[in-house]
C-alpha cells in the first residue's frame, strides 16, 4: 500500500480542501469550494488532478468542481443528491471509492444531520467528514434531527482512536471557547484550547485532529458523558444522555 500524503488548502476564510496524493504526481481533492487555490497548489507542486471527493452539496464544498472539471480529466465521487450536478458515480453507506490512480481507497460513511445526505470518507487512518464533524465541534444541523446527527457522531466515534480527522473548517478555536462553557474543569479540554491558541497566534492549522482525542474534548462527541450531561441539564432538566443532550448542546452553541 502507497503511503497517504494529505495537504491542507486554505479556501476563503476558513475553510480547508484537503489535498489527497500518494507519492505519485496524481492526486484528489476533497470539496474543493474554489478551484483557484487547488490550481495554484497543483502548479507549484507539479501534480495532476485526477479525482474529486465531495461529502455534501453546500456551495463552500462544491463552488470550484465545474471550473476544475472543466480544465482537468478528474472523476467526480459524491453523495446520492441530485443538487450536486456533474458526478461520475454516486455512492452509498459501506460503498467502496476506489482511486486506482493512486492505489488508495475508501470507504463511505453516511452521517447526516448537517445535511440529509452528507457523507464522509474514511481509509488509510484518514477520515474526511466534510461538516459533520469538526475538532472540538460539529456542523450545524441545517437539515437533520439530533437523532440523527447522534447517530453519526456514533458512527464516527467508533472508528479507531488513531484515526485522523480532516473536517473541512478551521473552526477550532471558537469551538475551544464553546466547549469549555460546557466543560470547564475538563483538563484535556483546556489543554487542547491552549495549544490552538497558540497555533492560530502564530497562523497554523489545528488539523488533523484524532477520533481518540475529540472523545476527550469535543462535546458533541461526549454527549453521555457525566459531565456533559450535568451541563445540559442545567439548561434542560428533562435532558437524557445522547440524541437529547445533543440536540440540548447544539441549540445552545447555535446562540451561543
Ligand atoms: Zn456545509
Ligand atoms: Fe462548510
Amino acid at each position: 500500500m502507497p503511503e497517504i500524503t494529505v495537504t491542507a488548502i486554505p479556501a476563503f476564510t476558513d475553510n480547508y480542501i484537503w489535498l489527497v496524493s500518494s507519492g505519485g504526481k496524481q492526486c484528489a481533492v476533497v470539496d474543493p469550494g474554489d478551484a483557484a487555490p487547488v490550481e495554484a497548489m497543483l502548479r507549484r507542486h507539479g501534480l495532476e488532478l485526477s479525482y474529486i471527493l465531495l461529502t455534501h452539496h453546500h456551495p463552500d464544498h462544491t463552488g470550484g468542481v465545474a471550473t476544475l472539471a472543466a480544465a482537468h480529466d478528474a472523476k467526480i465521487y459524491g453523495p446520492h443528491d441530485p443538487r450536486i450536478a456533474g458526478q461520475d458515480q454516486s455512492f452509498a453507506e459501506g460503498e467502496t471509492v476506489r482511486l486506482p490512480l493512486l492505489e488508495l481507497e475508501f470507504s463511505v460513511l453516511e452521517v447526516p444531520g448537517h445535511t440529509s445526505s452528507h457523507i464522509a470518507f474514511f481509509g488509510h487512518g484518514c477520515l474526511f467528514c466534510g461538516d459533520t464533524l469538526f475538532s472540538v465541534g460539529c456542523g450545524r444541523l441545517f437539515e437533520g434531527t439530533p437523532e440523527q446527527m447522534q447517530a453519526s457522531m456514533d458512527k464516527l466515534a467508533s472508528l479507531p482512536a488513531d484515526t485522523q480527522v480532516f473536517c473541512a473548517h478551521e473552526y477550532t478555536l471558537s469551538n475551544c471557547d464553546f466547549a469549555l462553557t460546557v466543560e470547564p474543569d475538563n483538563k484535556r479540554l483546556i489543554r487542547r484550547a491552549s495549544e490552538v491558541e497558540a497555533a492560530r497566534a502564530t497562523g497554523r492549522i489545528t488539523l488533523p485532529s484524532t477520533i481518540g482525542e475529540e472523545l476527550e474534548v469535543n462535546p458533541f462527541f461526549r454527549s453521555r458523558q457525566p459531565s456533559v450531561v450535568a451541563a445540559a441539564q442545567r439548561r434542560q432538566p428533562d435532558a437524557e444522555p445522547g440524541a437529547s443532550v445533543f440536540g440540548v448542546i447544539r441549540a445552545w452553541k447555535d446562540s451561543f
